[in-house]
Formats: structure tokens, sequence, C-alpha cells
């Protein structure tokens, strides 16, 4: 059987349905639903059904437009330095022992599809980075879960581009020293986060920690790297964010980026470039770069 992920697309009459991508293909879901969203809030209901599903027999939708796949999670909550690899680039240090870190991502500006375009300021100052991540998308309400539990919460795992502005990121005059850094600024800008090209089911994922994450720039590879190099892994994550916060579904866990971001080279985004990732064989998110 093909693997395949669930989609959100927009027929040539306009309508958002939701779908079914597996390889090049959309295909028609045999499970009616309003939105992906709407899927993953009934997923212990529809999941059984799901494991059933065989794409290959499945009518194709032609002229199917990809679009954001989850419109919108409730929070997107992003682990920071999470690769052991990424840490060293950075020249930053976490002790092993020390707790994930998670700032959030206000989810309905910020997120976009394949292949809308990620909107950066005129101002080459703001220096536009890019972070390929697995992200992983929660599927049942979790709360204090332990870390033995934590994998029971997914519904499925998609890619993520953490787009970050490193120009305001460090704030020259501080008040004091808890606002050395403007994560908002950072992080939280319009139109800057691609999510997808879907959303691949936890079942047909056999191990979150033996992915490969690829990420292009025009063409050029500047990431690539497999999840086995996180410091915390998937399980970890839930477990450290839902002793913070009640996890819904729907809800996104941005995993952290692996090395090969653009700062230490100097090298950022600009106007007329194309950002490609992948995520193991999850299908691949392209998104062009465009002046706000
Ligand atoms: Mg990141």
């Amino acid at each position: 059987m093909t693997p395949w992920s669930l989609v959100s697309y927009r027929t040539t009459s306009g309508e958002d349905r939701v779908g079914v991508l597996a390889g090049e293909r959309v295909v028609e879901l045999p499970v009616a639903a309003c939105s992906v969203l709407e899927l993953i809030e009934r997923w212990d209901a529809v999941e059984p059904e799901l494991k059933k599903f065989d794409p290959d027999s499945a009518p194709e939708v032609k002229d199917a437009a990809l679009q954001l796949p989850l419109r919108y999670p409730r929070k997107v909550l992003c682990s920071g330095t999470n690769y052991y690899a990424h840490m060293r680039e950075m020249k930053v240090s976490r002790a092993d022992a020390a707790r994930p870190y998670f700032f959030l991502k206000p989810p309905t500006t910020s997120l976009i599809g394949p292949g809308e375009p990620i909107v950066v300021p005129a101002d080459p100052a703001a220096k536009v980075d890019w972070e390929a991540e697995l992200a992983v998308v929660i599927g049942r309400r979790a709360r204090h879960v332990s870390e033995a539990d934590a994998l029971d919460y997914v519904a499925g795992y998609s890619a993520i581009n953490d787009v970050s502005l490193r120009g305001p990121h460090r704030v020259q005059h501080p008040i004091g020293e808890p606002f050395q850094w403007d994560w908002l600024a950072s992080k939280g800008a319009d139109q800057s986060t691609p999510l997808g090209p879907g959303i691949r089911p936890a079942f047909q994922v056999a191990d979150p920690q033996r992915l490969d994450l690829r990420l292009w720039v025009n063409g050029n590879l500047k990431q690539q790297a497999n999840t086995s190099d996180m410091i915390d892994n998937v399980a970890a994550l839930i477990a450290a964010a839902s002793a913070i916060l009640t996890l819904e579904p729907g809800d996104v866990i941005a995993t952290g980026t692996p090395d090969g971001v653009g700062l230490p080279r100097g090298e950022f985004l600009r106007p007329g470039d194309v950002v490609e990732m992948e995520v193991g064989d999850f299908g691949r998110l392209r998104n062009p770069v465009v002046s706000e």
C-alpha cells in the first residue's frame, strides 16, 4: 500500500475538502469530514477506519489545490535548541538534564500551507532564517502524561518550517535580563510558518526518531539530518509540554531544527527565493518567499 497523508484541498469550484495525498496523487477520503482538524478531534473513532483505508483503490481528485492541512490548531508549541548538531553550530550549550524549552506561535496568522508565500520584511536587517522541523499533531487531550504513554496521544506527523527573524531576536537595549530576547518578534510574524503538505497518521510512522529531514533553498541542500539527533525525543517533548498545559486535539508541537540553518553562514532568505523541505516520505513542502 502507498503511504499516505491527510490533506486539505480546494476544488476547481472553490470548495475546501478533506482528502488523501498518496505519492503525487490526491484521492478521495472514504470518511465524511468538515476539515482535517474536525477529523482529528474525533481521532479515537475514526482511526480504526483509516487504518483499513487503501489509497491505491480510491478515486483520484483531479486539479486538487493543496491548502494548509490544519485550519487552525489551537496552539503551536515550538521546541528550541533540541538537536545536538544545531546547538554546536549556534554555539550554545544546554545541559542534558535541562528540561525542554518551548515558545508559542500564533496559529491563525503565522501558519501557511503548501505553495503559499513566506512573507518577509523588505529590510534585510530582519535576517530571515529557515528551520526545517518534524511537526507532531496531538490526537487526544493530554495533561500530565508520562513519556512511556506519550506517543499514544499523537494523531500524526508533518513538516513545519519554523522561519525565524534573527534580526529582532536580540533586544539591544533591554529593560533587564528577562527581556533580552524577543521571541514573539523573532518567531511570530504573519505568514511565516509553512506546515504540510499533509498529516501522516502516526500508525504509518514506525519510529518518529528515525526520520530524515531535508531543506533546500533555490534547489541547494541546506539541512540534512535525522530525528535521531534530537536531544529530547517526541515522547519527552509531549510529556514536558503536558506538564505545563493541556494539549488538545490538533495542537502542533514543532520539535526543533537540526543543523544547517542560515545564521552561522550569514545566509538569509530574500524575496524571490524558493524553500522546499521534506520529512521522511511525507511529501515535499514548497514555498516561495515574497516581500511584505
Ligand atoms: Mg525552531
